[in-house]
This record gives C-alpha cells, sequence and structure tokens, in this order.
C-alpha cells in the first residue's frame, strides 16, 4: 500500500466536520459533540490512532444498530464511595463525562470513589477520560478492554484487549498522567503501519502459525503481544478483571462473541464493554500541607537525569503545536470524512 498524501487541517474544522457527520449517522446533539470531541483531542494530541482515523468505525456502529446514538446515560448509587453509570448502549465519551460530573464530590468527600461505566462503547484515547480529573486536583485511575487480539504470554492464540490503562496525579503545569495500552503497541497504531506500508517493531505480535514476525497485517491477523512478556500480560489479565468482571460486563473475548453478531472484527467500530475509573483526593491521605511539594521535588529529581523525558511531555508539545498549525490528516481519510458530513469534498461547504 502506498503512503497517503496529508492535508493540514484547523482543529475547528475537524470538530465541525466530525460532528456533523456523527450527527448525519445517527448521533444525538450531545453524543455527536462529546464523540467528536474525543477524536479532536486525539489528534491535537498527536496521537492519529485514535483521532480521526476512528470516524469510520463509529460510523459504521451506529450505521449497523450496534450503538445507539440518542442513549441517555444514567447514574445509580452503588455504595457511599462507588456509582454505576449505564451508558444504555451509546458511545463512552457521554457517559465518561457525566461519570466524571458525578466522581469528583464523591472523591473529595470519601477520599477516594470508583465509576463503574457499563453498556458502553469505548474507542478513544484513556487520558481523555481522566485529564479533566486531575486539572481539578485529583488523582486517577481509568481502565477498560477491547477485543481479542493479544496473545497472553506463553500463548499463540488471542484472548485479551489491547486493555489500555491511564493513571494520573494532579499537580503543576497540568500534573503528570500515563496512558497505555498493555499491549506492546496499539491496535490503531499497527493499522495505521499496515495502511502505510511500513513494519511493526520486533516483539509487537506474532502471525497465524504463532510464529514472530514485523508485518503489521499478518500480525493484526494473528496476535499482538503484550508489553513486556508475562508482566504485561498479567496487566492485561488485571484489566480484563477490573473493566469486565468486577463490573459485570464482557470480556474482550466475551464482547466478541456479542460482536459476531454485527459483522468483521475491525470494521464494525467499538465493542460493547465496561470501563473502571476511580478516583482519589491527594488532600485526603494524610499529608494536605505537603504532597504538593513533594510531588514537585520527586519530579524535579527526575526531569534532572539526563535523557528523561516524563510520559505526556509529546502530548503537551505537540497539542500547543497543532493548535496553532492545525493537524496533518490522510487526504483521503479526510476526504471520506466530509463526504460523511455531507460537504462537497472538493469545495468543503455543505
Ligand atoms: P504509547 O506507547 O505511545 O505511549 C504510552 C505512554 O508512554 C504515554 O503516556 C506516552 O507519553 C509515554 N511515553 C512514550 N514514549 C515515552 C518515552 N520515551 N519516555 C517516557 N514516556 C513515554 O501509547 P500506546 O500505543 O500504548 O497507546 C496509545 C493510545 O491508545 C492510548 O491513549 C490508549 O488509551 C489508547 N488505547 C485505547 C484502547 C481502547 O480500547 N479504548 C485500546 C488500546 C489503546 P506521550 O503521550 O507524551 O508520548
Amino acid at each position: 500500500m502506498t503512503p497517503d498524501t496529508s492535508i493540514i487541517v484547523p482543529l475547528a474544522m475537524l470538530s465541525d466536520v466530525a460532528t456533523a457527520a456523527l450527527r448525519r449517522a445517527g448521533c444525538d446533539a450531545a453524543h455527536a459533540r462529546a464523540t467528536a470531541g474525543v477524536m479532536v483531542r486525539a489528534e491535537q494530541d498527536g496521537c492519529s490512532s485514535h483521532g480521526l482515523f476512528r470516524l469510520p468505525g463509529y460510523l459504521a456502529a451506529l450505521r449497523s444498530g450496534k450503538v445507539a446514538g440518542d442513549a441517555t446515560p444514567v447514574v445509580a448509587p452503588l455504595a457511599p464511595g462507588l456509582i454505576r453509570i449505564d451508558g444504555q448502549r451509546g458511545f463512552a465519551p457521554l457517559a465518561m463525562g457525566l461519570a466524571r460530573e458525578n466522581l469528583a464530590p464523591l472523591a473529595r468527600s470519601q477520599g477516594i470513589a470508583a465509576a463503574a461505566i457499563v453498556n458502553v462503547h469505548h474507542f478513544s484515547a484513556l487520558w481523555v477520560d481522566i485529564e479533566p480529573l486531575v486539572a481539578e486536583g485529583l488523582g486517577a485511575f481509568c481502565f477498560t478492554s477491547y477485543l481479542p487480539v493479544v496473545a497472553p504470554a506463553g500463548a499463540k492464540t488471542p484472548l485479551f484487549g489491547t486493555n489500555p490503562m491511564a493513571f494520573g496525579f494532579p499537580g503543576a503545569d497540568g500534573g503528570f498522567m500515563f496512558d497505555q495500552a498493555s499491549a506492546s503497541m496499539a491496535r490503531g497504531e499497527l493499522q495505521i503501519l499496515s495502511r502505510e506500508g511500513k513494519l511493526a517493531p520486533d516483539g509487537a505480535g506474532v502471525d497465524r502459525d504463532g510464529n514472530p514476525t514485523n508485518d503489521p497485517a499478518a500480525i493484526l491477523a494473528g496476535a499482538q503481544s503484550p508489553f513486556g512478556g508475562h508482566k504485561g500480560s498479567s496487566i492485561a489479565l488485571m484489566i480484563e478483571l477490573l473493566a469486565g468482571v468486577l463490573i459485570g460486563q464482557p470480556t474482550s473475548s466475551e464482547a466478541f462473541r456479542e460482536e459476531t453478531a454485527f459483522g468483521a472484527l475491525e470494521g464494525a467500530g467499538p465493542p460493547r464493554g465496561g470501563v473502571l475509573l476511580i478516583a482519589f483526593d491527594p488532600q485526603q491521605f494524610g499529608d494536605a500541607p505537603g504532597w504538593r511539594a513533594h510531588a514537585a521535588s520527586f519530579f524535579s529529581e527526575l526531569r534532572a537525569l539526563p535523557g528523561m523525558r516524563l510520559p505526556g511531555d509529546r502530548r503537551r508539545r505537540e497539542r500547543d503545536r497543532i493548535a496553532r498549525e492545525g493537524v496533518a490528516l490522510p487526504a483521503a481519510l479526510w476526504r471520506d470524512a466530509l463526504e460523511a458530513a455531507g460537504h462537497n469534498p472538493v469545495t468543503n461547504r455543505e
């Protein structure tokens, strides 16, 4: 496959087109705004694997009827520090916003609180889900599973999802955050390598026969590998438990069985599943007067190490640059998005 030419698009235009495309495919205004919002945030932070690249999947999920574009998420208390948000088969971003709104005051009053977000279709980058909590001074963890595309360490058959987790800790300059798949790389990254005719790094996965390969298409058809061998495999397993078993939601392999009703694994958009979101208030953990300065001195010690960069540094740098300059998108992807939004791909007018 030949590399696509790219086109620079201002973020506001990207947001309008993604929102319009979702509206035309059946999203109500709230879902369209929230779902387009996570794609724009990903593009703005230089994460193309979770940006506009996801739009065809979102649209396919609406068109097949798998996702309800007008679902109204419902909040219910489970215990003093525990809530459940039922997304009613909608895309996750709207339910995640509601979860944060309800979780933040609980975390402040209880010290720690959790939200089980169920019956949602999650397809996006996780830092977007925790960053607003971190910005208001809370720490956060977030976990979700996917579809069975990762072979557990030692096995050749996929059973785990790419199962990302994100962690955030508040502090100066937006605090600290990491957000990573438990697979050696996100599936979207692999799909982009395949589309661009590039090789995957060593250790990314195996082909259908279980042989290690650098061919992204062969890995997509075979199985991805967890990061760090058995250690990443254990993290992926933990996420199957936290985002699936614990909150009564399908594991990645159970989600796949549900998905077969909606067509191809890769083309049908995000599967139904759960998200576990935990928020905590550092003011309540016994060092209210000291933790901020303590964290700041820890981070300056860390940053002083030659060669060191913190997770999130690249993302924040990209955010400022892309807000100014616009985002580079594959021209064919942008054309398809314009068409889906009902815009003329030549004039970019409705
Ligand atoms: P990366 O491996 O690109 O990055 C993972 C984390 O490591 C980021 O916080 C990144 O910070 C940091 N990092 C990267 N390189 C360095 C370095 N040299 N030094 C220090 N820190 C570094 O991400 P993944 O490919 O694992 O995941 C990409 C995205 O895919 C995530 O946002 C994840 O949530 C999403 N995803 C979503 C799924 C879903 O089903 N919803 C499934 C799987 C993944 P920085 O951003 O600054 O580079």
